[in-house]
């Protein structure tokens, strides 16, 4: 294939011939990429996204591969891994969008700057979080964001956070997947604190409710969406005031009210000790996992009469 020969004097011994996505996917699972390359600078990304553009390649770009499940037959175009990790701290900070978020908090921290304590324990890298908006603990990443550099339209450009669309772990890059757009570096504005120890210290209160509440079996954090929905909400006898009040039911709390915590799939498990996180227990595929989820989805439905959302997105090749 033409196209290959061109990708490899653009890439060159980096580009991989069947790579498992389950060495990249924190569920650990799902087959084999057909060409798979990590990038670690930007210039050369761009370049090979441009290539892709031009000759018509597929591609998946992926990140930590956190909040992702892979189809067994894996993904027939070229996954890109993003290993690009520059940060530059100040009252502006930039960050490519392949740093991990912990280390971006962390060096920020350092600096004596705030808002990132939340962030401490996700996973997956500031790409990756900005795609779904990710947070935790009442934080949220889109709000911190001033700019956003993407390869979009064929072209690298930066775009106001407006472009993002950011919304309770969405974006537009979610709902628009054909665009292909990729995120490739952003500002970010934090607090400029000055005690370093303190917001350290601030992180190690949500580190250790972390460790306490979710399981350590592979996962992608939590499954499904939580529910936006003040009658409902009302309608529960034994759902916190609080959660009552915002008019927000935690997706875990109607697994489990289903019966549903515990209930496995193959090598697939709700996990015993946190409903909403889908855990692979041991040898699991990814359609053990995608069928328990659609088990979990119909009995929700069935009894609540609402559909879950997936946070995970699925990507690779699911035809029948
Ligand atoms: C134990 C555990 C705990 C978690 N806790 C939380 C939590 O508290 N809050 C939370 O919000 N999430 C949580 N997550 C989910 C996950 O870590 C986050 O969604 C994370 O931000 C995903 O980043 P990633 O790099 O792993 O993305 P990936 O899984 O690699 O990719 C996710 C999606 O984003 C796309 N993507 C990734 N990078 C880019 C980019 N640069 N440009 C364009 N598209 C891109 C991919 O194509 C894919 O569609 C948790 C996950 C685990 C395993």
């Amino acid at each position: 294939m033409e196209s290959v020969y061109e990708l490899r004097k653009l890439i060159g011994d980096e580009l991989v011939e069947g790579e498992p996505m389950s060495r990249h996917t924190t569920l650990k699972v799902g087959g084999t990429a057909r060409w798979f390359w990590a990038a670690t600078t930007v210039e050369q990304l761009v370049a090979v996204l441009e290539y892709c553009q031009l000759a018509n390649i597929p591609y998946l770009f992926i990140g930590h591969g956190s909040n992702l499940l892979v189809s067994d037959r894996g993904y027939r175009g070229l996954v890109i891994q993003n290993k690009c990790k520059r940060i530059d701290v100040g009252p502006v900070t930039m960050s490519e969008t392949g740093a991990t978020l912990g280390s971006l908090f962390q060096q920020t921290a350092k600096a004596g700057y705030s808002g990132l304590e939340w962030a401490v324990g996700i996973p997956g890298t500031v790409g990756g979080a900005l795609v779904s908006n990710a947070g935790a603990y009442r934080g949220n990443v889109g709000p911190l964001v001033r700019s956003v550099r993407i390869f979009h339209d064929g072209r690298d450009q930066t775009v106001s956070p407006d472009w993002m669309e950011f919304s309770y772990r969405d974006s537009r890059l979610r709902r628009n997947q054909s665009e292909r757009a990729v995120l490739l570096a952003c500002t970010l504005e934090l607090k400029y604190e000055g005690d370093a120890d303190a917001i350290l210290e601030r992180s190690k209160f949500y580190q250790d409710q972390r460790r306490t509440k979710q399981p350590f079996d592979p996962s992608a954090g939590s499954f499904f969406k939580n529910v936006n929905n003040a009658e409902l909400a009302n309608s529960l006898s034994t759902l916190p005031g609080a959660l009552k009040a915002a008019g927000v039911v935690p997706a875990g709390f109607l697994i489990e009210a289903c019966g549903l915590k515990g209930e496995r799939l193959g090598g697939a498990q709700m996990s015993e000790k946190h409903a909403n996180f889908l855990v692979n227990v041991g040898g699991a595929t990814a359609t053990d996992i995608r069928n328990l989820a659609s088990v979990v989805k119909q009995r929700v439905y069935d009894r609540f009469g609402v559909t879950l959302e997936e946070e995970v997105l699925y990507a690779g090749d699911w035809a029948e």
